[in-house]
């Protein structure tokens, strides 16, 4: 089969390899409807993040069960599933806790930027649908697997609630999706910060009511300014720059909180600073497991449509051209045909 690697900084390539197969008991091998590219494969691409030599990309996944190990016992072959990004067995005391992203098991998926993609802990990762979705539904039931997962920890870790003010940072997927969320959460006022005119429109359709196009020291001055100078109760981070970060802690009022789901390069905070701001902090990778039952029902009877966060869709053999078109930020996110 044709699958995503990763040969070294801007070098991305579809490339024939063998087909997954099962490797432990608890494995499953699913057939994807739709794959896509995440924002935060451009880090590698962008020669941000080390390789440790050809990576294969891609782990948001959503499609129909081929082959399950001999331990499986939630799914089986012809259902429609959707798993995390990260791989768990949902058994462990912080998968009790509902921060499955820190299980004892953990392991982060790959290799789903292709036809075919091997998911191992099946049980504790993937959940099946009732039955085969409208395929008009295949990029909203993707988004869910990572991108909507992602943005809705962040107003949960944010402590989103019914009549909360909220600041989103960052207009990229998951940004969006973190807007979609505060929605969905009953949040008062939604406050997107962006700069680009096609996200601004895509955020306001989602639910944000305010559009900061400042940034920094400019852009806190003028959350103040539309927060009569508390602060928003909520502030979501979905960027993972020192600028972004320390934007979104500046957001926020005292005692508000911040849900930060960027992955972080380059942030660095004083105790000083983090002592006198008083305010809550949870982040870190998105415990999507907790989250997928909801989503998955939320899309299935159409009551939100986070796929339309799609802009671009290509063939799988154009994925390079599809990583190039976010990077340049020409596309918000690609969606991988197979
Ligand atoms: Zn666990």
């Amino acid at each position: 089969m044709l699958a995503t690697i990763l040969r070294g900084p801007g070098d991305v390539r579809c490339e024939e390899i063998a087909e997954p197969k099962i490797q432990k008991p608890t494995d499953a091998i699913i057939k994807l409807s739709a794959s896509c590219i995440c924002g935060s494969d451009l880090w590698p691409f962008r020669g941000l993040q080390p390789l440790d030599g050809p990576m294969h990309m891609g782990h948001e996944y959503c499609g129909v069960v081929v082959e399950v190990g001999s331990a499986v016992k939630t799914v089986k072959p012809g259902q429609f599933v959707v798993g995390s990004f990260c791989i768990s067995d949902n058994t462990c005391p912080h998968c009790r806790f509902g921060f499955q992203s820190s299980c004892e098991q953990r392991e982060f998926m790959s290799g789903a930027q292709a036809p075919y993609a091997r998911v191992p802990l099946a049980d504790g990762t993937l959940v099946a649908t009732e039955t085969m979705p409208d395929d008009d539904l295949i990029p909203s039931l993707l988004a869910v697997s990572d991108v909507l997962g992602t943005g809705w920890y962040a107003a949960d870790a944010a402590r989103v609630r019914p009549g909360s003010t909220v600041a989103v940072v960052g207009d990229g997927a998951v940004g969006l999706m973190g807007v979609l969320a505060a929605k969905q959460m009953g949040a008062e006022r939604i406050i997107a910060m962006s700069r680009h005119k096609t996200r601004q429109d895509l955020a306001l359709e989602y639910g944000a009511t305010d559009i900061v196009s400042e940034r920094g020291d400019a852009g806190v001055a003028r959350i103040r300014e539309l927060t009569k100078n508390v602060g928003a109760d909520s502030v979501l981070e979905c960027v993972g720059t020192n600028e972004s970060m320390h934007q979104a802690i500046n957001c926020a009022r005292p005692g508000g909180s911040i849900g930060f789901v960027g992955v972080p390069h380059g942030v660095e905070l004083s105790g000083e600073f983090l002592f006198s701001a008083q305010k809550n902090l949870l982040g870190g990778p998105a415990p999507v497991r907790r989250f997928l039952p909801h989503l998955m029902e939320l899309v299935l009877t159409r009551k939100i449509n986070p796929g339309k966060v799609f802009d671009l869709a290509l063939p799988l053999k154009d994925v390079a051209e599809g990583y190039r078109a976010m990077d340049e930020r020409r596309a918000i996110k690609t969606l991988l045909r197979l």
